[in-house]
């Protein structure tokens, strides 16, 4: 089994007039989170996880923010591209944890809601998905929303291919038989496929016949 980790982190500053939006979830609340997209720091932070997983480069290098493109950008539009990522380098996303470190609104009665979001966004069950929460103690950024997200991803086993082959060998006469019908089970018959079957090409192993089995 081959296993990855993904590690990210992020920051946005409150501001009066904005809608709050956390883990795709929208939230009652006096202020937001400013960005040039809806500021979703938490789903930032998975993103930046995700694609720090498969080593893909950071969400600022797909979405630069100066791109008037994604100003307002709900940021699930940022998600599903790392997940695609994740996806075409041959992996799976085993589970996600997250913290965020921010004074208000609390988190605690709207966590479910938040896990339940990216579970469904990312195809996880609700157990594999974590939203934790702080508050800033000492640190004077009260205005602040900070996201922590750490997750592991697992290498998608390829089914088992090819066949193995094998068959014995009792002289050079039956080897060009041997190979000949090998090379028709897998090709069809050398007629149709002009395969050729030159003696220079074949090798033939050093092994015991317990060996084949
Ligand atoms: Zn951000």
């Amino acid at each position: 089994m081959s296993i990855r980790i993904g590690q990210g982190w992020d920051s946005h500053a409150f501001k009066e007039g904005v809608a709050l939006k956390i883990g795709g979830v929208a939230i009652e609340h006096h202020e937001g989170l400013a960005g040039h997209s809806d500021g979703d720091v938490l789903l930032h932070a998975i993103t930046d996880a995700l694609l720090g997983a498969v080593a893909a480069g950071d969400i600022g290098t797909f979405f630069p923010p100066n791109d008037p493109r994604w100003k307002d950008a709900d940021s699930a539009v940022f998600l599903n591209l790392a997940i695609e990522e994740i996806q075409n380098a041959g992996y799976r996303i085993l589970n996600v944890d997250t913290t965020l470190v921010l004074t208000a609104p609390k988190i605690s009665p709207i966590a479910i809601d938040i896990r339940e979001r990216i579970a469904d966004m990312l195809d996880l069950e609700l157990n594999a998905v974590s939203v934790k929460a702080k508050t800033p103690e000492g640190l004077g950024l009260d205005h602040v929303a900070q996201a922590h997200a750490v997750v592991l991803i697992e290498k998608i086993e390829e089914p088992d291919h090819p066949k193995t082959m094998s068959a014995v060998i009792e002289n050079q006469k039956h080897l060009e038989d041997v190979v000949k019908d090998l090379v028709s089970q897998v090709h069809g018959t050398q007629e149709e496929t002009g395969v050729s079957v030159r003696r220079r090409t074949i090798k033939v192993p050093t092994f015991d016949t317990e060996d084949i089995t």
